[in-house]
């Protein structure tokens, strides 16, 4: 079964039709326009300074906020904001009493709206010819995309652009940063406004999210085709897509892709020598690698040689060292072990009931940079297990 938060981004996909790519106008990247050396660095203001949202109470940063506001009293505040939910993606801004939103394309990601929402304040700007202004966003991604000079992104190229413009015309435009959802008026107002408008905008997709929503599509019409394939024999072997476990080493990852698709030298060389399909010795069945691993009835008994349920009730006495800290399930674990004994037998488990270092070594585990080493550490382990058991 699948997690849950993994079926809600299938049902998210799933909301991209075919249909919906008719008609999509990509932006065009304008590659020849302002060179590099003569771009502008944004820096923007941040008015709570050190303080974070977390560890901050909403007045502290409200208080700080105005106490902003009155040093830039003469700046007109301009709040911007974007947003984007299953069903709806938009973006506003909102100045002197005047809040304008649009409803963007299903496509556009967060990013562009916050992008697309600071853009058409500029044209506000321009339009009532605005003289000193700060811009407010809760997006810090956008403040220092614009703040870096070496952005091949063409919705901030045409940013940077309208900004420079308006540079030229005497305006004196500053960019600041608020934290979102804190109660700052402006910065809900808009947040609010970006929800909830319903003025479509025809306007090109950047790239990048036309790119996404196809990939998406894909993503979600593959496991429709593939869970139609019933009759396909790698169907068995893989009936959920999703991304293999890789091994330690590539010739552990050829191994076990041979056992998966079922070519092996011992299964197919009667092609390369034009012989007749080999059989299994035991039985006289077609041999296949499906037949050795689970069919075939002669090697059945050392097939189970290498499960648990080999060993019930075999072990006179079991010692666990640190093992349990690791299991998901560790009830699971402890009725597997009870299983394990003899009658009269005895276990010995050692384990920390609660330790910063194992969480620290967990967090550091499912780190992908340091997996491959904690992998080598469980062979090890396993290794000395099995030569302890045998
Ligand atoms: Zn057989």
């Amino acid at each position: 079964m699948p997690a849950p938060h993994a079926s809600l981004i299938l049902d998210c996909v799933c909301l991209i039709y075919f249909d919906t790519f008719h008609g999509v106008k990509v932006h065009t990247n304008d590659f020849c326009g302002h060179p590099p050396w003569m771009e502008n660095s944004i820096s923007y203001i941040n008015p709570v300074g050190n303080f974070t949202k977390s560890d901050s109470n909403n007045s502290v940063l409200i208080s700080l906020f105005n106490q902003h506001r009155q040093f830039y009293q003469s700046y007109q505040p301009v709040f911007t904001d974007g947003s984007k939910s299953l069903n709806h993606v938009g973006c506003a801004f909102l100045t002197n009493g005047h809040i304008i939103g649009y409803k963007l394309h299903s496509f556009t990601s967060v990013f562009f709206s916050e992008i697309t929402a600071v853009y058409f304040a500029f044209k506000y700007i321009d339009e009532y010819a605005i003289r000193k202004s700060i811009l407010y966003t809760d997006s810090m991604s956008l403040l220092e995309s614009l703040r870096s000079s070496s952005t091949r992104n063409p919705l901030i190229k045409e940013v940077k652009n309208f900004y420079r413009h308006l540079l030229s015309k005497g305006a004196r435009i500053l960019f600041s940063w608020v934290p979102s959802h804190v109660g700052i008026t402006g910065n809900e107002l808009a947040d609010k406004s970006a929800k909830s408008a319903t003025e479509f905008l025809t306007r090109p997709i950047v790239y990048a999210d036309v790119r996404s929503a196809v990939n998406q599509w894909c993503h979600c019409q593959w496991p429709k085709k593939w869970n139609m394939e019933t009759n396909n024999k790698l169907h068995v072997i893989k009936p959920v897509l999703s991304h293999w476990v890789r091994k330690l080493n590539r010739r552990c990852d050829v191994v076990l892709t041979r056992l998966r698709i079922g070519h092996t030298r011992l299964t197919h060389k009667y092609l390369l020598f034009a012989e007749s399909s080999p059989t299994c010795s035991h039985c006289g069945d077609i041999l296949t690698v499906k037949h050795i691993l689970t069919d075939c009835v002669a090697v059945n008994r050392r097939r189970l040689r290498s499960t648990v349920q080999q060993w019930t009730g075999e072990i006179t006495k079991l010692t666990a060292i640190h093992s349990f800290n690791w299991l998901k399930n560790q009830r699971r674990g402890f009725e597997t072990v009870h299983g394990l004994l003899k009658p009269g037998g005895e276990a010995a488990f050692f384990f920390a009931l609660d330790s910063p270092y194992y969480d620290g070594m967990i967090v550091t585990g499912s780190n992908p940079k340091f997996l491959p080493y904690f992998e080598v550490g469980w062979k090890l382990l396993i290794n000395v297990f099995v030569d302890w058991i045998n």
